[in-house]
């Protein structure tokens, strides 16, 4: 299955200038295979065969696998005339372009480099890009086109192998993810925060005091700005790979989890806003869901109502004040750990949702 993603980029005025030249480079060199194709049926009665074609773009200035692309596309262009016409019906010749019409420049396997989201192509060299949103998939190719207002932009196709979903066959689990514990899993299993970043934000606060007595617009301050944004990334860094190892352990582990479709709007509005964006949830659910497909597991993302309230055992609903770290059932007098009880209930609610009642199924991955 293959897939396009199209990202704006900007090339330098040098960089636009060297672009429009390859468009007119790529133009002429398609009016001349095509005039060369036409007036070689004329002499011979035969089209040119594509290794002929092959030779007439050599050293024509734009990187070869460019310039190939196009005598391979006039190639199959009249390929495909022979054969419509040879069961007898009428279909137009290519034509020739003038340069409104060659709008992109392409590579169809190599000749650029993407690497930390940055683009390198030859022969431009570092063009600036904005990626809005990551690409699934293997890379195969790329054009530079060339839209009307002088835009330019990157469009990748990328492959993605068309797997059929095959379980890992492993069990099943429910997590609730919280602040004081990361996260909780309904076979009892605790994770905590990376102890790390308590250490870092300790110092960050630390830092941040100190910022606050240094004079505006001073060199110290700059410094300790430096200081702030340092253990910023390294808080950032630490976390993301606590998740990356954490999510890959997990659909590893389980061939379903079932997560919380995430309140963190709801929960800032009521003043956790901070705690909720640096547990790192929302990246946690995204990592889960794009690693669970190929690791055979299924994530499946329930309403969090009432997980906290209902008593596992016997579904008896009671409030449950945050201090409250022990769900004591009244109904049936279970006593069960408050995380635990609410992770189990969020595996139940996966499971009723697969048997049919309320889930809606989103490819492998579903959501409530
Ligand atoms: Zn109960």
């Amino acid at each position: 299955m293959d897939r396009a993603y199209k990202f704006r980029i900007y090339p330098t005025s040098q960089q636009e200038k060297k672009l429009d030249t390859h468009r007119w480079i790529a133009k002429n060199l398609w009016n001349e295979l095509l005039a060369y194709s036409k007036d070689t049926y004329n002499k011979t009665g035969k089209f040119p065969t594509r290794n002929q074609l092959q030779l007439l773009v050599k050293s024509k200035g734009m990187y070869s696998q460019s310039a190939q692309e196009i005598s391979h596309r006039i190639g199959t262009a009249i390929h495909r005339v022979f054969q419509v016409r040879k069961k007898g019906k009428e279909i137009g010749f290519p034509r020739f372009k003038n340069i409104d019409r060659m709008k992109s420049i392409y590579y169809p396997q190599s000749g650029f480099w993407l690497k930390d989201k940055r683009l390198k192509v030859t022969p431009f060299g570092e063009i600036k890009i904005t990626f809005h949103r990551s690409m699934e998939g293997k890379i195969k190719t790329l054009s530079l086109k060339r839209e009307s207002a002088g835009k330019w932009y990157a469009v990748f196709t990328t492959e993605r192998p068309d797997i059929e979903f095959k379980s890992n066959g492993k069990g099943q689990v429910g997590i609730d993810l919280g602040l004081k514990t990361f996260a909780t899993l309904s076979d009892g299993i605790k994770i905590s925060n990376p102890r790390h970043i308590k250490k870092y934000e300790k110092k960050l606060a630390d830092y941040q005091r100190v910022l606050s007595y240094k004079k505006k617009g001073s060199r110290n301050r700059w410094k300790q700005k430096q200081k702030v944004a340092r253990i910023h990334e390294k808080i950032d860094n630490t976390r993301k790979d606590f998740l990356h190892k954490l999510s890959h352990k997990l659909v590893n582990s389980y061939s379903l989890v079932s997560m919380e479709k995430l309140r963190s709007q709801e929960m800032a509005e009521q003043g956790y806003g901070k705690q909720i964006n640096d547990a790192g949830w929302g990246m946690f659910a995204n990592m889960m869901a794009y690693k669970a497909e190929s690791a055979g597991c299924q994530v499946v993302f329930v309403n969090p109502e009432r997980t906290t309230k209902t008593c596992h055992v016997c579904g008896n609903i009671q409030e449950m004040p945050l201090n409250e770290r022990t769900y004591y059932c009244e109904k049936c007098n279970t006593q069960t750990d408050r995380d635990i009880n609410a992770s189990i209930n969020i595996l139940a609610k996966a499971t009723a949702g697969l048997a049919g009642s309320n889930a809606c199924r989103d490819g492998n991955n579903v959501c409530c």
